[in-house]
Protein backbone atom coordinates (compact mmCIF):
# COMPACT_ATOMS: atom_id res chain seq x y z
CA UNK A 1 0.00 0.00 0.00
CA UNK A 2 1.00 3.59 -0.90
CA UNK A 3 0.89 6.68 0.92
CA UNK A 4 0.90 9.52 -1.21
CA UNK A 5 2.27 12.67 0.01
CA UNK A 6 2.68 13.86 -3.15
CA UNK A 7 1.94 18.38 -3.61
CA UNK A 8 0.39 17.69 -6.99
CA UNK A 9 -0.73 16.49 -8.85
CA UNK A 10 -1.88 14.39 -5.63
CA UNK A 11 -3.94 11.96 -3.74
CA UNK A 12 -7.93 11.65 -4.51
CA UNK A 13 -10.10 9.60 -2.91
CA UNK A 14 -10.33 5.80 -3.74
CA UNK A 15 -13.90 5.61 -4.66
CA UNK A 16 -13.50 8.84 -7.15
CA UNK A 17 -10.56 6.60 -8.68
CA UNK A 18 -13.34 3.57 -8.75
CA UNK A 19 -16.08 5.70 -9.58
CA UNK A 20 -13.59 7.01 -12.46
CA UNK A 21 -12.53 4.33 -13.94
CA UNK A 22 -16.29 3.15 -13.93
CA UNK A 23 -17.32 5.84 -16.34
CA UNK A 24 -14.13 5.65 -18.67
CA UNK A 25 -16.09 2.18 -19.40
CA UNK A 26 -19.59 3.24 -19.51
CA UNK A 27 -20.56 6.50 -18.44
CA UNK A 28 -24.03 6.48 -16.25
CA UNK A 29 -25.11 3.24 -18.07
CA UNK A 30 -25.06 5.12 -21.30
CA UNK A 31 -23.10 2.97 -23.31
CA UNK A 32 -20.57 5.54 -23.72
CA UNK A 33 -17.23 6.51 -22.20
CA UNK A 34 -16.92 9.47 -20.68
CA UNK A 35 -14.10 10.08 -23.10
CA UNK A 36 -16.93 9.64 -25.99
CA UNK A 37 -19.84 11.58 -25.11
CA UNK A 38 -20.37 15.37 -26.45
CA UNK A 39 -19.91 18.22 -24.13
CA UNK A 40 -23.05 19.56 -25.11
CA UNK A 41 -25.12 16.72 -24.15
CA UNK A 42 -27.07 16.97 -21.33
CA UNK A 43 -25.22 13.53 -19.88
CA UNK A 44 -22.27 16.52 -19.40
CA UNK A 45 -24.47 19.24 -18.56
CA UNK A 46 -25.70 17.27 -15.70
CA UNK A 47 -21.78 16.80 -14.47
CA UNK A 48 -20.62 20.49 -14.85
CA UNK A 49 -24.37 21.43 -13.15
CA UNK A 50 -24.07 19.29 -10.09
CA UNK A 51 -20.08 20.19 -9.95
CA UNK A 52 -21.58 24.09 -9.92
CA UNK A 53 -23.83 23.56 -7.42
CA UNK A 54 -21.63 21.33 -4.85
CA UNK A 55 -18.88 23.80 -5.00
CA UNK A 56 -21.62 26.60 -4.39
CA UNK A 57 -22.90 24.85 -1.45
CA UNK A 58 -19.73 23.60 0.27
CA UNK A 59 -18.18 27.23 0.14
CA UNK A 60 -21.63 28.83 0.85
CA UNK A 61 -21.10 30.94 -2.29
CA UNK A 62 -23.76 34.01 -3.12
CA UNK A 63 -25.60 34.49 -6.06
CA UNK A 64 -23.06 37.59 -7.33
CA UNK A 65 -20.04 35.04 -7.32
CA UNK A 66 -20.02 32.73 -10.47
CA UNK A 67 -18.48 29.47 -11.11
CA UNK A 68 -16.20 28.17 -13.71
CA UNK A 69 -14.50 25.29 -14.82
CA UNK A 70 -11.51 26.71 -17.10
CA UNK A 71 -8.12 25.33 -19.02
CA UNK A 72 -4.94 26.15 -18.38
CA UNK A 73 -3.72 25.55 -14.66
CA UNK A 74 -3.21 28.48 -11.67
CA UNK A 75 -0.67 29.65 -13.92
CA UNK A 76 -2.90 31.21 -16.96
CA UNK A 77 -4.51 32.79 -14.07
CA UNK A 78 -1.65 34.40 -12.87
CA UNK A 79 -1.81 36.62 -16.10
CA UNK A 80 -5.98 36.22 -17.12
CA UNK A 81 -6.11 37.92 -13.83
CA UNK A 82 -4.41 41.49 -14.67
CA UNK A 83 -5.77 40.87 -18.02
CA UNK A 84 -9.20 41.62 -17.13
CA UNK A 85 -9.11 43.66 -14.02
CA UNK A 86 -6.39 45.96 -14.13
CA UNK A 87 -5.89 48.77 -16.90
CA UNK A 88 -2.43 49.87 -18.18
CA UNK A 89 -1.99 53.18 -15.91
CA UNK A 90 -3.54 51.34 -12.89
CA UNK A 91 -1.75 49.23 -9.87
CA UNK A 92 -2.63 45.80 -8.24
CA UNK A 93 -1.71 45.19 -5.06
CA UNK A 94 0.46 41.51 -4.56
CA UNK A 95 2.08 40.02 -1.20
CA UNK A 96 5.09 38.54 -2.26
CA UNK A 97 5.68 34.83 -0.60
CA UNK A 98 7.30 32.92 -2.62
CA UNK A 99 7.61 30.69 -5.71
CA UNK A 100 4.04 31.23 -6.69
CA UNK A 101 3.48 34.67 -5.71
CA UNK A 102 6.17 36.00 -7.37
CA UNK A 103 5.04 34.08 -10.64
CA UNK A 104 1.90 36.04 -10.28
CA UNK A 105 3.51 39.63 -9.74
CA UNK A 106 5.95 39.29 -12.89
CA UNK A 107 2.82 38.20 -15.22
CA UNK A 108 0.48 41.55 -13.60
CA UNK A 109 3.84 43.38 -14.86
CA UNK A 110 2.71 42.76 -18.26
CA UNK A 111 -0.48 44.29 -18.12
CA UNK A 112 -0.05 47.16 -15.21
CA UNK A 113 1.52 48.70 -12.43
CA UNK A 114 2.19 46.50 -9.20
CA UNK A 115 2.92 47.10 -5.78
CA UNK A 116 4.37 44.84 -3.89
CA UNK A 117 3.07 45.88 -0.15
CA UNK A 118 5.01 43.22 1.55
CA UNK A 119 7.41 40.59 0.73
CA UNK A 120 8.83 37.48 3.14
CA UNK A 121 12.09 37.47 1.12
CA UNK A 122 14.08 38.89 3.85
CA UNK A 123 13.84 35.27 5.75
CA UNK A 124 13.31 33.24 2.74
CA UNK A 125 9.70 33.07 2.89
CA UNK A 126 9.33 31.23 6.05
CA UNK A 127 6.75 33.49 7.02
CA UNK A 128 3.53 35.33 6.06
CA UNK A 129 4.02 39.14 6.84
CA UNK A 130 1.15 41.16 8.62
CA UNK A 131 0.03 44.75 9.50
CA UNK A 132 0.95 45.59 5.41
CA UNK A 133 -1.06 48.84 4.68
CA UNK A 134 -3.32 47.85 1.28
CA UNK A 135 -3.53 51.56 -0.90
CA UNK A 136 -7.41 52.09 -1.47
CA UNK A 137 -6.35 52.87 -4.75
CA UNK A 138 -5.61 49.63 -5.50
CA UNK A 139 -7.53 47.99 -8.12
CA UNK A 140 -7.11 44.75 -6.37
CA UNK A 141 -5.11 42.82 -3.45
CA UNK A 142 -3.34 39.88 -4.84
CA UNK A 143 -2.33 36.77 -2.72
CA UNK A 144 -1.29 33.51 -2.47
CA UNK A 145 -3.45 31.83 0.64
CA UNK A 146 -1.21 28.38 1.01
CA UNK A 147 2.41 28.51 -0.44
CA UNK A 148 2.82 24.97 -1.55
CA UNK A 149 6.20 25.05 -1.54
CA UNK A 150 7.74 26.88 1.07
CA UNK A 151 4.89 25.13 3.71
CA UNK A 152 3.35 28.91 4.61
CA UNK A 153 -0.55 29.94 5.01
CA UNK A 154 -2.36 32.83 5.97
CA UNK A 155 -4.49 32.28 8.93
CA UNK A 156 -6.02 35.70 8.58
CA UNK A 157 -8.15 37.66 5.42
CA UNK A 158 -6.59 40.85 5.17
CA UNK A 159 -9.19 43.76 6.40
CA UNK A 160 -9.47 46.00 3.54
CA UNK A 161 -11.96 47.87 1.26
CA UNK A 162 -9.62 47.09 -1.97
CA UNK A 163 -11.17 43.73 -3.82
CA UNK A 164 -9.70 40.32 -2.74
CA UNK A 165 -8.08 38.12 -5.55
CA UNK A 166 -6.66 35.20 -4.14
CA UNK A 167 -4.74 31.92 -5.74
CA UNK A 168 -6.40 28.66 -3.41
CA UNK A 169 -4.44 26.27 -5.45
CA UNK A 170 -3.25 24.29 -2.72
CA UNK A 171 -5.60 25.07 0.00
CA UNK A 172 -9.34 25.30 -1.31
CA UNK A 173 -12.05 23.51 0.34
CA UNK A 174 -9.78 21.98 3.36
CA UNK A 175 -10.35 24.70 5.75
CA UNK A 176 -13.64 27.41 6.17
CA UNK A 177 -13.23 30.65 5.20
CA UNK A 178 -15.85 33.51 4.24
CA UNK A 179 -15.03 32.96 0.58
CA UNK A 180 -17.55 35.89 -0.17
CA UNK A 181 -15.64 38.02 0.89
CA UNK A 182 -13.30 37.29 -2.50
CA UNK A 183 -14.06 39.20 -5.50
CA UNK A 184 -11.55 36.52 -7.26
CA UNK A 185 -10.62 33.07 -6.40
CA UNK A 186 -8.71 30.34 -8.24
CA UNK A 187 -7.34 27.01 -7.99
CA UNK A 188 -5.65 24.60 -9.94
CA UNK A 189 -7.80 21.41 -9.58
CA UNK A 190 -4.85 18.93 -9.17
CA UNK A 191 -4.55 19.48 -5.73
CA UNK A 192 -7.57 19.53 -3.56
CA UNK A 193 -10.77 19.56 -6.03
CA UNK A 194 -9.95 16.78 -8.78
CA UNK A 195 -7.73 15.81 -11.80
CA UNK A 196 -5.14 18.16 -13.46
CA UNK A 197 -6.16 20.35 -16.61
CA UNK A 198 -8.88 22.21 -15.23
CA UNK A 199 -8.90 25.25 -12.61
CA UNK A 200 -12.01 26.51 -10.62
CA UNK A 201 -12.40 30.35 -10.91
CA UNK A 202 -14.90 32.22 -8.71
CA UNK A 203 -15.64 35.50 -9.84
CA UNK A 204 -17.80 37.70 -8.37
CA UNK A 205 -19.62 40.15 -11.86
CA UNK A 206 -19.05 42.96 -10.46
CA UNK A 207 -15.29 43.38 -10.66
CA UNK A 208 -15.49 42.58 -14.94
CA UNK A 209 -15.87 44.78 -17.81
CA UNK A 210 -13.69 47.47 -16.12
CA UNK A 211 -10.55 46.88 -18.60
CA UNK A 212 -9.90 48.96 -21.85
CA UNK A 213 -8.01 46.25 -23.73
CA UNK A 214 -9.87 44.12 -26.05
CA UNK A 215 -9.55 40.55 -24.75
CA UNK A 216 -9.57 36.90 -26.73
CA UNK A 217 -12.64 35.31 -26.00
CA UNK A 218 -10.72 32.54 -24.29
CA UNK A 219 -9.22 34.97 -22.02
CA UNK A 220 -12.48 36.81 -21.25
CA UNK A 221 -13.96 35.84 -18.03
CA UNK A 222 -17.52 37.34 -19.16
CA UNK A 223 -17.46 35.65 -22.53
CA UNK A 224 -17.05 31.99 -19.89
CA UNK A 225 -20.07 33.15 -17.36
CA UNK A 226 -22.31 33.91 -20.54
CA UNK A 227 -21.36 30.23 -21.91
CA UNK A 228 -21.51 28.54 -18.74
CA UNK A 229 -17.96 27.13 -19.01
CA UNK A 230 -18.49 25.67 -22.44
CA UNK A 231 -17.17 28.28 -24.37
CA UNK A 232 -15.27 25.40 -26.42
CA UNK A 233 -14.87 22.15 -25.42
CA UNK A 234 -13.86 21.61 -21.68
CA UNK A 235 -11.76 19.12 -20.07
CA UNK A 236 -14.77 17.30 -19.48
CA UNK A 237 -13.29 14.51 -17.88
CA UNK A 238 -11.04 16.38 -15.37
CA UNK A 239 -14.37 18.40 -14.66
CA UNK A 240 -15.75 14.81 -14.12
CA UNK A 241 -13.52 13.79 -11.61
CA UNK A 242 -13.84 17.66 -9.64
CA UNK A 243 -17.47 16.74 -9.30
CA UNK A 244 -16.81 13.56 -8.14
CA UNK A 245 -14.58 14.66 -5.53
CA UNK A 246 -16.70 17.29 -4.48
CA UNK A 247 -19.71 15.07 -3.71
CA UNK A 248 -17.69 13.20 -1.56
CA UNK A 249 -16.42 16.43 0.14
CA UNK A 250 -20.37 16.87 0.41
CA UNK A 251 -20.79 13.32 1.56
CA UNK A 252 -18.35 13.19 4.11
CA UNK A 253 -19.93 16.43 5.82
CA UNK A 254 -19.12 18.98 3.72
CA UNK A 255 -15.67 21.48 4.50
CA UNK A 256 -16.22 21.65 8.27
CA UNK A 257 -15.51 18.24 8.64
CA UNK A 258 -12.66 18.05 6.17
CA UNK A 259 -11.12 20.78 8.37
CA UNK A 260 -11.55 18.65 11.73
CA UNK A 261 -9.47 16.29 10.14
CA UNK A 262 -7.12 18.46 8.19
CA UNK A 263 -6.47 20.08 11.48
CA UNK A 264 -5.90 16.18 13.48
CA UNK A 265 -3.56 15.47 10.69
CA UNK A 266 -1.49 18.58 10.85
CA UNK A 267 -1.52 18.81 14.51
CA UNK A 268 -0.23 15.21 15.02
CA UNK A 269 2.56 15.65 12.48
CA UNK A 270 3.92 18.97 13.75
CA UNK A 271 3.62 18.09 17.61
CA UNK A 272 5.76 15.32 16.47
CA UNK A 273 8.65 17.51 14.57
CA UNK A 274 8.84 19.97 17.55
CA UNK A 275 9.23 17.20 19.80
CA UNK A 276 12.04 15.44 17.95
CA UNK A 277 15.16 17.45 17.84
CA UNK A 278 16.49 15.71 14.51
CA UNK A 279 13.93 17.28 13.05
CA UNK A 280 13.62 20.52 12.28
CA UNK A 281 10.27 22.92 10.69
CA UNK A 282 11.26 26.05 8.88
CA UNK A 283 8.41 28.05 9.40
CA UNK A 284 7.57 30.34 11.75
CA UNK A 285 4.67 28.71 13.86
CA UNK A 286 2.33 31.21 13.64
CA UNK A 287 2.31 30.52 9.75
CA UNK A 288 2.77 26.84 9.50
CA UNK A 289 0.22 25.75 7.10
CA UNK A 290 -1.70 22.55 7.60
CA UNK A 291 -1.10 21.37 3.75
CA UNK A 292 2.13 21.34 2.83
CA UNK A 293 4.74 20.53 6.59
CA UNK A 294 7.94 21.25 5.50
CA UNK A 295 11.50 20.51 7.43
CA UNK A 296 14.77 19.77 7.11
CA UNK A 297 17.67 17.28 9.15
CA UNK A 298 20.64 18.98 9.86
CA UNK A 299 22.84 15.86 8.82
CA UNK A 300 22.58 15.31 4.82
CA UNK A 301 23.21 11.60 5.21
CA UNK A 302 20.59 11.26 8.12
CA UNK A 303 17.97 12.92 5.21
CA UNK A 304 19.22 10.19 3.44
CA UNK A 305 18.51 7.49 5.18
CA UNK A 306 15.22 9.13 6.44
CA UNK A 307 14.21 9.27 3.12
CA UNK A 308 14.76 5.73 2.15
CA UNK A 309 12.93 4.26 5.43
CA UNK A 310 9.61 6.36 4.64
CA UNK A 311 10.30 4.29 0.70
CA UNK A 312 10.48 1.24 2.44
CA UNK A 313 6.93 1.75 3.71
CA UNK A 314 5.34 2.92 0.82
CA UNK A 315 6.05 6.97 1.09
CA UNK A 316 5.91 8.84 -1.91
CA UNK A 317 6.24 12.45 -1.95
CA UNK A 318 8.43 12.90 0.81
CA UNK A 319 11.62 14.49 -0.65
CA UNK A 320 11.65 18.41 -0.74
CA UNK A 321 10.78 20.73 -3.15
CA UNK A 322 14.39 21.31 -5.29
CA UNK A 323 14.50 25.12 -3.76
CA UNK A 324 13.71 25.03 -0.11
CA UNK A 325 15.89 21.05 0.17
CA UNK A 326 14.91 18.57 2.95
CA UNK A 327 11.77 17.38 3.40
CA UNK A 328 7.59 17.94 2.31
CA UNK A 329 4.77 16.20 3.03
CA UNK A 330 0.67 17.40 1.35
CA UNK A 331 -1.91 16.60 3.57
CA UNK A 332 -4.63 17.14 1.10
CA UNK A 333 -8.13 16.89 2.15
CA UNK A 334 -7.82 12.96 0.35
CA UNK A 335 -4.84 12.23 2.75
CA UNK A 336 -6.11 9.24 5.45
CA UNK A 337 -5.06 10.28 8.83
CA UNK A 338 -3.49 6.74 9.27
CA UNK A 339 -0.76 8.03 6.31
CA UNK A 340 0.49 10.61 8.78
CA UNK A 341 0.01 8.42 11.89
CA UNK A 342 2.62 6.10 10.50
CA UNK A 343 4.70 9.04 9.01
CA UNK A 344 4.98 10.41 12.78
CA UNK A 345 5.60 6.59 14.34
CA UNK A 346 8.67 6.22 11.73
CA UNK A 347 9.64 9.70 13.20
CA UNK A 348 9.98 8.53 16.65
CA UNK A 349 11.63 5.19 15.77
CA UNK A 350 13.96 6.52 13.77
C1 LIG B 1 0.45 24.17 -7.96
C2 LIG B 1 0.26 25.62 -7.79
C3 LIG B 1 0.23 26.51 -8.89
C4 LIG B 1 0.47 26.06 -10.31
O1 LIG B 1 -0.59 25.37 -10.80
P1 LIG B 1 -0.65 24.87 -12.32
O2 LIG B 1 -2.01 24.28 -12.38
O3 LIG B 1 0.45 23.89 -12.51
O4 LIG B 1 -0.50 26.05 -13.21
C5 LIG B 1 -0.01 27.85 -8.63
N1 LIG B 1 -0.22 28.30 -7.38
C6 LIG B 1 -0.18 27.49 -6.31
C7 LIG B 1 -0.42 28.04 -4.95
C8 LIG B 1 0.06 26.13 -6.48
O5 LIG B 1 0.10 25.32 -5.42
Amino acid sequence: MKHNFNSGPSVLPKEVFEQASKAIIDFNNSGLSILEIGHRTTLFQEVLDEAEATARELMHLDDEHKILFLHGGATTQFFQVPMNLLNEDETAAYLDCGTWGIKSINEAKIFGNVNVVASSKDKNYTYIPKNFVIPETSKYFHFTTNNTIEGTQTHFIPDTKVPLVADMSSDILSREMDFNRFSLIYAGAQKNIGAAGVNMVIVKEDILGKVNRKLPSMMDYQKHIEAGSVLNTPPVFAIYVCMLTLRWLKKIGGIAAIEKINNQKADLLYSTLDSLPLFKPTVAKEDRSKMNVVWVMEDPELEKKFLAVCKENGMVGVKGHRSVGGFRVSLYNALPLSSVELLTDIMKNF
